[in-house]
This record gives C-alpha cells, sequence and structure tokens, in this order.
C-alpha cells in the first residue's frame, strides 16, 4: 500500500491522528431524508451497521448532496444540520445532528488532497445527516463533509478518492452516500421496482463483488439502462469513492440491498471490517 502522500502530514496532524486498525469504509444509499427519523427496512439495517462499527477519532463524509466547483471540505468547529429538502413533515426540520467538526481532519484531507479549499459555509446536508443519524445516532464524533468537484470525471473522482487511503489507518471512517439507482423522474411511492432498475442494481452488484472497477467507472457503458438508473451522476459518484479505497484484502458486505420506490436502489455496502 503505497503512502506517498502522508510526507505532507505534520506533526500536529499525525498527534491528533496516529496510526490505529484500519477502519472499514462505507457507502450508503440514503435514500429519502425521512429515513433519518422513520423506522422501516432500511433505517433499521443502518442502525445496525453503526452497532456494530469500531468507534472511529473523526468521519469523513462524501455525499451527493454537495457539489462545488473544485473540490471543498468543511472546517468550521460545528457545521449546522442542513434541510436540503422541501416538503417534508415538520418532525424532521426538527431533527439534528449536532457532531462537532474537525478543522484538524479538514487539514489532513487538505494535506492528502492537492486543490481542496476549506469551507465555513456548509454544514451536514441530508446525505450526510441522515444517515449518521442512524449509524452514529449519539453525535459526539466529529464530522467533515468533502464536496463532490463538478470539474473532474468519474476517473478523475475514483483516483481523487484513492488519495484518502492513509486516512483509514488514522482512525478516520470514511462514508460515501449516494444511490446506485437513482431517478427521481421515475419515483413512486410504493415498495415496487422497475425490472431495469432491479437488473442495473445486480449488475453493479456482481461488478463490485467481482471488484470491476474500471467498468464501474465507464458506468456509460455498462448497459442501455445507465440513462434510466443515472440520469445524473451525483448520487453514484459516492459509490467510486468507496471503491478507490477498497484494499486487496477487504471483503464486501452488503446491507440495505434491495431497489424501492421503483427507480431507487438503497443498496449499500461496507468494505473491510
Ligand atoms: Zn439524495
Amino acid at each position: 500500500m503505497s503512502d506517498e502522500h502522508e510526507g505532507a502530514v505534520g506533526p500536529e496532524l499525525t498527534a491528533a491522528f496516529p496510526y490505529s486498525p484500519t477502519l472499514p469504509v462505507l457507502f450508503v444509499g440514503h435514500g429519502s431524508p425521512m429515513n433519518a427519523i422513520e423506522d422501516n427496512e432500511d433505517s433499521r439495517a443502518w442502525l445496525q451497521v453503526g452497532a456494530r462499527l469500531p468507534t472511529p477519532r473523526a468521519i469523513l463524509c462524501i455525499s451527493a448532496h454537495w457539489e462545488t466547483d473544485g473540490p471543498r471540505v468543511t472546517a468550521m468547529p460545528q457545521p449546522r444540520t442542513i434541510y436540503d429538502f422541501y416538503g417534508f413533515p415538520p418532525a424532521l426540520y426538527k431533527a439534528e445532528y449536532p457532531a462537532p467538526g474537525s478543522p484538524l481532519l479538514a487539514r489532513l484531507v487538505q494535506s492528502l488532497l492537492p486543490g481542496v479549499t476549506p469551507d465555513d459555509a456548509w454544514g451536514l446536508d441530508h446525505g450526510a445527516w441522515s444517515v449518521l443519524l442512524r449509524l452514529f445516532p449519539q453525535a459526539t464524533i466529529p464530522v467533515v463533509q468533502l464536496s463532490l468537484d463538478t470539474r473532474r470525471t468519474p476517473q478523475q473522482h475514483y483516483q481523487f478518492a484513492a488519495m484518502l487511503r492513509p486516512l483509514r489507518r488514522r482512525g478516520v471512517l470514511i462514508v460515501a452516500s449516494g444511490n446506485i439507482v437513482h431517478n427521481l423522474r421515475m419515483i413512486c411511492w410504493e415498495d415496487q421496482r422497475y425490472p431495469w432498475a432491479v437488473a442495473f442494481d445486480a449488475q453493479v452488484r456482481d461488478l463490485i463483488q467481482n471488484r470491476e472497477h474500471g467498468p464501474l467507472i465507464d458506468y456509460p457503458s455498462l448497459s442501455e439502462f445507465a440513462p434510466l438508473a443515472i440520469p445524473t451522476n451525483e448520487h453514484y459518484l459516492p459509490l467510486l469513492y468507496a471503491l478507490a479505497l477498497q484494499e486487496p484484502d477487504d471483503a464486501v458486505r452488503f446491507f440495505a440491498d434491495r431497489v424501492t420506490n421503483c427507480s431507487l436502489s438503497m443498496r449499500s455496502l461496507q468494505l473491510g471490517r
């Protein structure tokens, strides 16, 4: 495993994030923001996975819901809970995820990834907090978000994400949050599914199981269903962040692995233990 970028990590950061047993990486299919407060099959699966996770020093989240022109990392000591959705019940707007930020982790991310700008305006969007509220309900572990840089190709995102690998050995849990199949135009509010959504989700599952990341990066060539499953790629790209961090001995474990709401895959995965 290469650590070529760790030379840039200064003594203050190495003291704050010393070497520790390698942490897993998660990709969570977040779906509706209601999963933050609704007891359902998916939110229960997130709770169960969270209860088994080792306690990290900090969490780095890559969410589908923060796209920027050039990569940014949240650097504020106390990120706000962002309600970046409309028309949901009042109870959802009362939910909060008051985890602290980590300016030190933001600097560590900057030292690993060239060209990342610190950000004091964002916070935790629902792609991050709706999932973290289930994985770590106590909200005591510091959380930092890394944005999706709209200038990058999927291949560039994958290469960029791979540079985050040293974080896994410094007590940082990386949680990528999106959806493998995400077509809101075709969504229905029932537990039903389109055959194309099931087929595409299964194809992606098989490639993940076989560690064939190349075809997953080149997702438009996967099948005729790709434009339906991934009409825009912001929910798919977080999957590439998780896969780029897979080490050779990391097993894959799927959870909440189902297609629902006609055109939404909740398939989530944990890489490593
Ligand atoms: Zn979303």
